[in-house]
């Protein structure tokens, strides 16, 4: 049996931390829905009135999300960890400093790239009804909308930084910047009103970023609007329809 222990122990690790990774996902989604869902409280009271039942079902799907999503994670932590897989560096003299911002940019567009274009396939009516209508069925979305999706859907997103990570040479605690910001995009994005000051989002500069102001419109109108960091895809595309009205977010 001697010979067969390495596979199984590579086998229970890599088990155990797509377990790991699984939790992970889903106390990282709870805090952080949880945070700005009583943020809300406070800040738009009222502004979740009568919505218990969608919030249950948000949860449901987000959860089941976050299975999804740990394990492409889980494993390639594993692989990471166990067998060097992956370009993910710790040593930060590894590359240039300047990669780490650059890096940064790099995962956030390529990101948004498969997003916008996924999105955009998923609203092709067939598709929708298959994988995307789950996430529309938020209206309004909350905070806890921000990973309710339909499994088919969960698959697209959960694969897209495991797969970048063997592409393009990231420094850990980089890897970690553009998990919080997808985490906060995600949930901020749907929760039903505007974290960014105006004077930023109405910016020029404000102009080329997403944040729910430009989301909701979305959510509102289905066929615009469909990217996820950057306006870049839409603008091009002529599927940028703008901001929501001034006021959308004050009920
Ligand atoms: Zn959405
Ligand atoms: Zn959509």
């Amino acid at each position: 049996m001697a010979p067969h222990l390495p596979t199984e122990a590579g086998t229970l690790a890599a088990l155990l931390s797509v377990l790991v990774m699984v939790a992970i996902v889903a106390l990282r989604y709870l805090a952080t829905s949880g945070a700005f869902a009583l943020a809300t409280r406070s800040v738009r009271p009222g502004l979740y009135a009568g919505l218990n039942p969608q919030i249950r079902r948000e949860i449901g799907w987000s959860l089941a999300s976050a299975a999804i999503y740990g394990i492409p994670a889980g494993i390639v932590a594993w692989g990471w960890q166990a067998h060097g897989w992956t370009r993910i560096y710790t040593d930060p003299q590894a590359f240039p400093l300047w990669w780490m911002p650059v890096s940064l940019f790099v995962y956030l567009f390529a990101h948004d790239s498969w997003f916008y274009w996924t999105h955009r396939a998923m609203h092709q009516p067939r598709l929708f009804r298959i994988a995307h209508a789950v996430h529309h069925a938020s209206r309004p979305p909350t905070a806890w909308a921000a990973m309710a999706f339909h499994p088919v859907e969960a698959v697209t997103g959960a694969i897209v930084i495991p797969a970048l990570v063997f592409l393009v040479p990231i420094h850990i605690g980089v890897l970690g910047a553009v998990l919080a910001i997808m985490t906060l995009m995600g949930v901020t994005n749907h929760m039903g009103w505007e974290l960014f000051p105006r004077a930023l989002v109405r910016s020029r500069a404000g102009g080329a970023l997403i944040t729910a102001s430009h989301h909701q419109l979305h959510h509102d109108r289905y066929s615009c609007n469909y990217g996820l960091y950057f306006r870049f895809w839409d603008r091009l595309c002529g599927t940028d329809r703008g901001l929501a009205a001034e006021g959308w977010d004050v009920r």
